[in-house]
């Protein structure tokens, strides 16, 4: 979901364009769960581009470290931290590496690149990068590399990385990566600090070539960059204005995944359905939806993150119409206070957010439904936070992404008088939390006996076991085998807990919590 961090580090080979796949889409052989790199550990402006004007530092000593690399950038390494959006831009920054001739390595040590792409949705993920840069300063031959900075915290700080970590050679944030080529060619050239901070683009990042780390679900960005100006996020600030990319793009896109052994795509973008066509057909995000459904070979398309205030009934119907459309919608509440959710100038009230939601439970398929959450915003009472509960227990969500307010720089909420004390965000959260639980708990076991068709995305060799994926993003784990691993099964739920289901192939023995 929009809120899920994942730090992912540099993938194997599976899931290459070209890696060997089965009609089924599997990329061939015994995937285990690490077998795409993934590490799926829960953690949970600017001014002209400063490239290629002067040789030599900006606005800094030169870091001692770095020297004049002509031709020498074989290889690369990177690690993401971040959202689904991070992931995927790392899956394309890696395209744009390799059709430079340059090949990943999985580890930084070996690597004449080391690239970091990071985030800076909440304090604390940002607080992580400076440590992180540290243990990536000496090859294991102790001779110098080149070090990179990527996504938000590069666009937040800008030139001032230089100072605070004079290792680094390279910072750009995410609206300047089609720059890339160009900024590396620099590097090798010997400029020693080169830098891609604009944020003022109409373009969209567009790879020849992208080298997905998942096999089996591919990620697609539609629309990149925010103009919501919610008053505590900081990604307008990072990511620049919205741009969505054309619709045959898209689709083509879809196309070659599927020639590709794909048969699942999740569709990415910050408010994803805030997408609009700028081709000449013109489609709605609705529609777009449906030509993608029609895609000869699409089992399943998935898309987050949506926001309330362009949240349409017309999608609701085109998931009905389409079956391969999930029946999975995210949906972020952020409060269920509506003085709180307009002083985040969210632009809806709790009621028009609950019309939504029940203009999804009238769809024929039961859509699961997850949101994100953030509590002890700036003057929220206990009477506002009563209401965020009252309106988790009257949606009953699937799952929901929670978290404590974190004050960001450049955001409107930034510096607010009225900040709740750590202490009593943590209590809040923690309520939060095991409320959700129960009702996750619930709900799961209300599934016993139930059958869902699964994608199986990894097998454990050493429990015997298989884990998969519904349509509606529920996690099964089942006694299984390696040859399952990229196959669509049918699983029967035999015991449910709060995050994942247990299963069974019908036959086979059970497997107990
Ligand atoms: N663009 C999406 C939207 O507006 O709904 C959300 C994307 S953001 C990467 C994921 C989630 O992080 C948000 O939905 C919000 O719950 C949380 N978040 C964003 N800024 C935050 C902040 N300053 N403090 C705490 N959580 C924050």
């Amino acid at each position: 979901m929009g809120s899920e961090l994942i730090q992912i580090k540099v993938a194997s080979q599976a899931g290459l364009p070209g890696a060997p796949r089965s009609s089924s889409g599997a990329a061939g052989g015994a995937a285990s769960f690490a077998a795409w790199g993934l590490v799926n550990e829960r953690i949970t402006a600017n001014g002209a581009c400063g490239v290629g004007r002067t040789p030599g530092p900006t606005n800094a000593d030169p870091p001692s470290e770095t020297v004049a690399t002509a031709g020498t950038l074989k290889t690369f390494y990177i690690e993401t931290f971040g959202c689904q959006m991070n992931v995927h831009d790392s899956e394309k920054v890696q395209g744009v590496l390799m059709a430079r001739g340059m090949t990943p390595v999985e580890n930084h040590h070996e690597a004449d690149l080391v690239l970091y792409n990071t985030c800076s949705i909440r304090e604390k993920a940002a607080q992580k990068v400076f440590s992180r840069l540290g243990v990536f300063r000496k090859g294991r031959s102790g001779a110098p590399k080149l070090i990179g900075v990527l996504g938000c915290v590069a666009q937040q700080e800008g030139e001032r990385f230089f100072q605070r970590a004079p290792q680094v050679s390279l910072v750009c944030g995410s609206a300047s990566y089609s720059k890339l080529p160009e900024l590396l060619d620099q590097l090798e050239a010997g400029k020693q600090r080169v830098t891609g901070l604009s944020l003022h683009t109409k373009e969209c990042f567009e790879t020849e070539m992208t080298r997905r780390d998942n096999p089996f679900r591919a990620y697609l960005t539609i629309i990149e960059g925010c103009d919501q100006r919610c008053s505590f996020c900081v990604v307008p600030m990072t990511r620049g204005p919205e741009r969505s990319r054309p619709s045959d793009k898209i689709l083509a896109e879809t196309r070659r995944l599927v020639d590709q052994g794909y048969a699942e795509i999740q569709l990415l973008g910050q408010i994803v359905n805030a997408w609009h066509d700028p081709s000449p057909a013109r489609l709605s995000f609705a529609e777009l939806l449906s030509r993608l459904a029609e895609v000869p070979g699409i089992r399943r398309v998935r898309f987050t993150t949506s926001h309330p205030r362009y949240f349409t009934s017309d999608i609701v119907q085109a998931i009905d119409a389409n079956p391969n459309l999930c029946d999975q919608i995210h949906l972020p509440l952020q409060s269920g206070s509506t003085t709180v959710l307009a002083r985040m100038l969210r632009g809806y009230t709790r009621e028009e957010y609950l019309d939504k939601i029940h203009g999804i439970r009238k769809a024929r398929r039961a859509i699961s439904l997850s949101t994100d959450i953030i509590v002890g915003f700036c003057g929220e009472t206990g009477e506002d936070f009563e209401q965020t509960l009252s309106l988790i227990k009257e949606v009953e969500y699937d799952q929901v992404f929670s978290f404590k307010y974190s004050p960001r720089p450049n955001t409107l909420a930034e510096g607010s008088r009225d900040a709740l004390a750590e202490e009593e965000k943590g209590r809040r959260l923690t309520e939060l939390q095991e409320l959700q639980r129960q009702i996750q708990m619930r709900r799961n076991q209300a599934l016993l006996g139930e059958s869902f068709e699964v994608l199986v995305e990894g097998y454990q060799a050493r429990l015997g076991q298989a884990v998969g994926r519904s349509t509606t993003n529920r996690v099964i784990n089942f006694p299984g085998r390696p040859e399952d691993v990229g196959r669509y099964l049918t699983v029967k739920v035999t015991s449910a807990g709060p995050n994942s289901l247990v299963g069974a192939r019908p036959g086979s023995a059970d497997l107990r919590f």
